[in-house]
């Protein structure tokens, strides 16, 4: 068959305001790329219901039945923008070569996709979409995301700026994603780990086309702890660092008490001890959370490589295709 099966895969929360426009543009966008000989014909828009108390369900299941662009799947329960997103790119596993995320309010560019498609047909397992700019969020918003993203990288955590979830993995990327079997899941700070060839299509960002914002503050603050603690050890580090510098006031304290024969004295060697008392607490502290940091790194289980490439043998074929065929 022509092309690569391309699975388009919209998590979709209460989204019932946005769904009609949305799956029209995506459902043209798909039908687009087809004639343009870019992807198969079994290519779908493959619609995720996280949950939504709205009709958001029953309207995914009546364009099914509509046509065959479009797939769903719905989960059981509302379990947050990451996880439903997961549960499409697994779904899409085994099934598509190639899938596209993005989010159900188009305001991630569907004009990119030809682009994103370009980079995929030319070796590309990662293609991040990125955002050009940031007019289209308010002041706030643009601070907290740059400044968010600026902590993660000073952190240590690989991370592509100005990109949320709009992406293309392939088939096999869509599998060594799969082995990380982590629940506090940070899709964004963990798809770099992945490695493979990649590369960044830049789009404008436009403002939701219908509806309210689904992420509350509280799903916001979730997600963006979530990126901290299950990416880096440097809280843990931080405390650590904190008690070495106690300790070494300390150590200043107690020196100047030796040296000086003034009244001072003895306030500062009670200081000396009250600092290197905290220091040797909080410096204890780290080290416990060190352990504990790791002990808990290590629990994820995660992959410690992905091949990329076999000379001389035969690659494993991991993908259950078989479920492509059961798919409708
Ligand atoms: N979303 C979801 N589950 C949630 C919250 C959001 O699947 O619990 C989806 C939502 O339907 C949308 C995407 O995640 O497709 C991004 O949400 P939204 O556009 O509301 O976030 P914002 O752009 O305001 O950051
Ligand atoms: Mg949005």
């Amino acid at each position: 068959m022509a092309g690569k099966t391309l699975y388009i895969v919209v998590p979709c929360y209460n989204e019932e305001e946005a769904l009609p426009r949305t799956s029209e543009v995506m459902a043209n966008k798909l039908r687009e790329l087809v004639r343009g000989g870019k992807v198969s014909e079994d290519s779908r828009v493959l619609l995720v219901d996280d949950g939504s108390r709205d009709s958001t369900w029953t309207m995914i299941k009546s364009m099914c039945e509509r046509s065959p662009v479009f797939s769903g799947i719905a989960l059981s329960r509302n379990r947050g923008h990451q996880a439903a997103l997961l549960a499409g790119l697994m779904t899409a596993r085994g099934r598509a070569d190639v899938t596209i995320s993005l989010d159900a309010d188009l305001q991630d560019d569907v004009g990119a996709m030809d682009a994103m498609m370009d980079a995929f047909l030319d070796g590309c397992d990662i293609v991040y979409g990125a955002r050009s700019s940031r007019d289209s969020d308010n002041f706030l918003k643009r601070a907290t995301a740059t400044g968010y993203y600026r902590l993660l990288r000073a952190l240590g955590c690989d991370i592509v700026f100005n990109h949320a979830d709009y992406r293309l993995m392939s088939a096999r990327a869509l599998d060594a994603l799969s082995q990380y079997g982590e629940s506090d899941l940070f899709l964004r700070g963990i798809v770099p780990m992945i490695g493979f060839k990649t590369a960044t299509v830049e789009y404008e960002r436009a403002e939701r086309a219908e509806g309210e914002s689904k992420y509350t503050l509280r799903k916001m603050l979730k997600l963006a702890s979530d990126g901290v603690l299950s990416l880096s050890l440097a809280p843990a580090r931080l405390i650590l660092g904190a008690g070495l510098v106690m300790l070494l006031f300390a150590l200043g304290l107690l020196a100047a008490a030796l040296a000086g024969r003034d009244d001072a004295r003895q306030w500062r060697l009670i200081a000396a001890s009250v600092w290197g008392a905290g220091g040797i607490v909080t410096l204890a502290l780290g080290v416990v959370g060190e352990y504990a940091g790791r002990a808990y790194l290590e629990s994820k289980r995660r992959p410690r490589y992905n091949i990329s490439d076999f000379a001389g043998l035969s690659a494993p074929d991991l993908r259950a295709r078989s479920g492509a065929d059961d798919a409708r």
